[in-house]
């Protein structure tokens, strides 16, 4: 502490707005080249027609920028609002923030749903939604202070450039006596060098009194950040209780809320144990339905995969009672304490790791062979510290090493580290490298896409193999999940608007695990309410875990048991008791189908958004290479034969390979034939004017967007 210096270039005093059932009804825009503060009463139309969270940040954004921007362009707007359910304590996972910006990586939106206390303390501090556009001369830390109800910049120097310092320096510095006031959303010096920089948004554990941190981490906003040269954002509150939302029925909204996190606290324990082991149960579960990725998508399944599943993490994890937002029954932000890396600037030093969840596990562990709890935990600190987004890193690192080991790249290329699978000292080392943007860790920190092109280009790989392996669609790096024996998941991945993230459509415990849609119409009809139902919690400034990762224990005898119908119920009740708007069930949906298609035509807007951009590389869809058929042989042997009703006695190894391919790639065409079919969309994937009449969003520049793609 002490060498920070920041100096106050702007400070505007504003009337704090009164909370009206969940809402502040007001925006916050912040110019960083003008320094422009404005405030503005957000309309009755949007609010309606947006409801809020991700909403609202797509509306401000359409109207920030062309379909001409570009990630690094002044106009391009870094969005973050809660929704009015946001910022409700107790209510389980009821206190997230919803982020979005032009994508580093995609040239689209991006979205990302993440914990910590900004999104509600910020929303307490009388505004719905910030959009941050332009870019500063220097570096630039904001402020929003709904306690002395000030917005304030600074420039800043003399910070620590990484993440785990940066944010425990500055809630120090803002509130060194009530540090739980303050939240700070920070990008690293990974941001800076790479396309895939996340943001840390924090939050104060007074158990342990240090601050603590979830990521927004996919698609590049922290990248976006940091090219504007904004180091920090600070949020500063005072106390919070269900009172603060202003809910339209307290006494409904504490009902409900009680329901709902007492049955968390009864099922927890008997279902997935979150308390305890947060998301690192799916391994073991992943692993036993072959849905694991190892090596790089090949194989989904690996022995040694029990020493880095819950058994060990249980044991690794600082017990407590570990929420990101207050109250949250499930509870399953953990951490390890005094842990202490082996490489980099912290080696030797204790620290505190926030996580890891599943997805890094996965994508940093078994995906690069690297079957050790420690190292995994390594890789998360440094991520996080430096502002990488572990599941970016992990896939872009597994096609690396699968490269290297394929000889696409050599020795020459990687600057002489050997880039096998399980070599986890050099996985470090590339990590290190990206964050400081130089040697061949500045390659891989542009991402797949764009490594595919260097590989092919400048060292000679074959184009089409790098096509095959290299696990991205529209420029994002896939979550980690094995989908070839999912039908469902490819398609929850290849027409997620945003590129392959599972938070829009994770089918794959429903279709592998459960077998809750196992007709190809099911899952059609899948891919049509579950998104729709996600891009709820998003709007609303929740987290999705408590729909449906603990259930009812009747669950099953429900005739949809894949909706948690009676979880619905309550998540109708929850709003209903905030906003004051009688809500049942189905409205949920159905607020949510007119974004997810403002979205999809947003995209359409900045030059993606149809047919050809819900690709998927063939690795997603089934065996690449004979090693990989000759893995699951009798499965791919016995559906050639019993499902496509094919002779395959005279063909050799290649070309059942190719006859493979041909059934599932076909089966992909036909699914999404389907459900453009059900979503309203014609055969290019372009919501029609119809649908967009009866959203309500025809709105003069959406139609003309329309027109523009052919739609009349
Ligand atoms: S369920 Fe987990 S991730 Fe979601 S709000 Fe609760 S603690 Fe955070």
């Amino acid at each position: 502490m002490g060498h920070i210096n920041l100096s106050e270039t702007k400070s505007v005093s504003y009337e704090r707005a009164e909370i009206d059932m969940g809402y502040t009804n007001q925006s916050l825009r912040i110019n960083l080249q003008t320094t422009d503060i404005i405030i503005r009463p957000i309309e009755k139309e949007i609010k309606d027609k947006f409801i809020g969270g991700k909403g609202y940040d797509l509306w401000f954004m359409w109207n920030a920028v062309s379909g001409n921007t570009q990630w690094n362009d002044p106009e391009n707007a870094v969005c973050i609002s809660s929704g009015p359910l946001g910022g409700t304590p107790g209510y389980p996972g009821g206190g997230k923030s919803i982020v979005t910006a032009i994508s580093p990586l995609t040239g689209a939106p991006i979205d990302s749903n993440v914990g910590g206390y900004f999104g509600p303390y910020k929303k307490f501090s009388g505004f719905d939604v910030i959009q941050i556009d332009g870019k500063a001369d220097r570096e630039t830390i904001v402020l929003i202070d709904g306690i002395e109800n000030k917005i304030k910049i600074f420039e800043a120097s003399g910070l620590p450039s990484d993440s785990y310092e940066m944010s425990r320096e500055l809630t120090q510095y803002f509130d060194p006596e009530k540090p739980v006031n303050v939240s700070v959303v920070t990008a690293g010096p990974g941001a800076e060098n790479t396309f895939f920089g996340c943001l840390n948004f924090s939050w104060w554990d007074a158990g342990r009194k240090r601050v603590r941190y979830k990521q927004a981490g996919r698609g590049g906003i922290g990248t976006v950040l940091a090219d504007k040269r904004v180091k920090a954002i600070v949020a500063r509150f005072g106390a919070v209780s269900m009172k603060t939302n202003n809910p339209f029925d307290l006494d409904g909204l504490k009902k409900v809320t009680k329901s709902h996190a007492r049955e968390i606290h009864e099922l927890d324990p008997k279902q997935n144990r979150m308390a305890l082991v947060g998301t690192t149960h799916l391994v073991p579960i992943m692993n036993d339905h072959d849905c694991l990725p190892v090596h790089n998508f090949k194989f989904g399944s690996h022995p040694e995969s029990k020493v880095i599943g819950e058994e060990v993490y249980e044991h690794i994890f600082d017990k407590g009672f570990d929420g990101c937002w207050r109250g949250c029954a499930v509870a399953c932000a953990h951490g390890v304490k005094d842990f202490s890396p082996f490489t980099g600037p912290y080696r030797g030093a204790k620290v505190f790791v926030d996580g890891p969840e599943y997805e890094t596990v996965a994508g940093c562990g078994s995906n690069l062979g690297i079957f050790d709890a420690q190292t995994i935990l390594e890789i998360n600190f440094y991520c996080d510290a430096y502002g990488l987004d572990t599941i970016s890193v992990g896939t872009s690192i597994g096609f690396v090493m699968e490269c290297f080991e394929n000889g696409q790249i050599t020795l020459d290329h990687t600057g002489g580290m050997d880039l096998s699978f399980g070599n986890r000292f050099n996985a470090l080392e590339l990590i290190h490298q990206m964050a400081r943007g130089e040697g061949f860790g500045a390659i891989v920190g542009k991402g797949i896409r764009q490594m595919k092109e260097i590989f092919a280009r400048d060292f000679g790989s074959d184009p089409n193999f790098l096509q095959d392996i290299g696990m991205e669609s529209k420029g994002l790096e896939f979550s980690e999940y094995i989908t070839k024996e999912s039908l469902a998941q490819q398609g929850g991945y290849g027409l997620a608007l945003k590129g392959p993230q599972h938070d829009e459509a994770w089918l794959i415990f429903l279709d592998m695990v459960h077998n809750f849609m196992p007709t190809f119409e099911d899952k059609a009809e899948a891919l049509h309410w579950f998104p729709m139902f996600r891009t709820w919690f998003g709007l609303c400034g929740l987290c999705k875990l408590p729909w449906n990762d603990i259930v009812p224990e009747d669950n099953n005898t429900n005739p949809e048991p894949a909706k948690v119908v009676k979880h619905m119920g309550w998540y109708a009740e929850f709003f209903s008791s905030v906003t004051g708007k009688k809500t049942r069930p189905e409205d949920l949906i159905s607020m949510s189908e007119a974004v997810y298609n403002f979205q999809r035509i947003f995209n359409l807007k900045m030059g993606y958004g149809t047919r050809e951009h819900d690709t998927l590389p063939y690795r997603a869809m089934g065996p690449v290479t004979l090693e990989e058929y000759d893995s699951r042989k009798e499965r791919y042997d016995s559906q050639l034969t019993e499902k496509y009703g094919m002779d395959i006695s005279d063909l050799d190894p290649p070309a059942k390979l190719v006859a493979l391919r041909r059934k599932r790639e076909e089966q992909y065409e036909l699914l999404k034939d389907a459900v453009y079919e059900r979503r309203g969309w014609n055969r290019d994937g372009i919501p029609t004017l119809e649908t967009v009449r009866r959203l309500g969003i025809d709105f003069p520049e959406v139609v003309e967007v329309l027109k523009k793609n052919g739609v009349e």
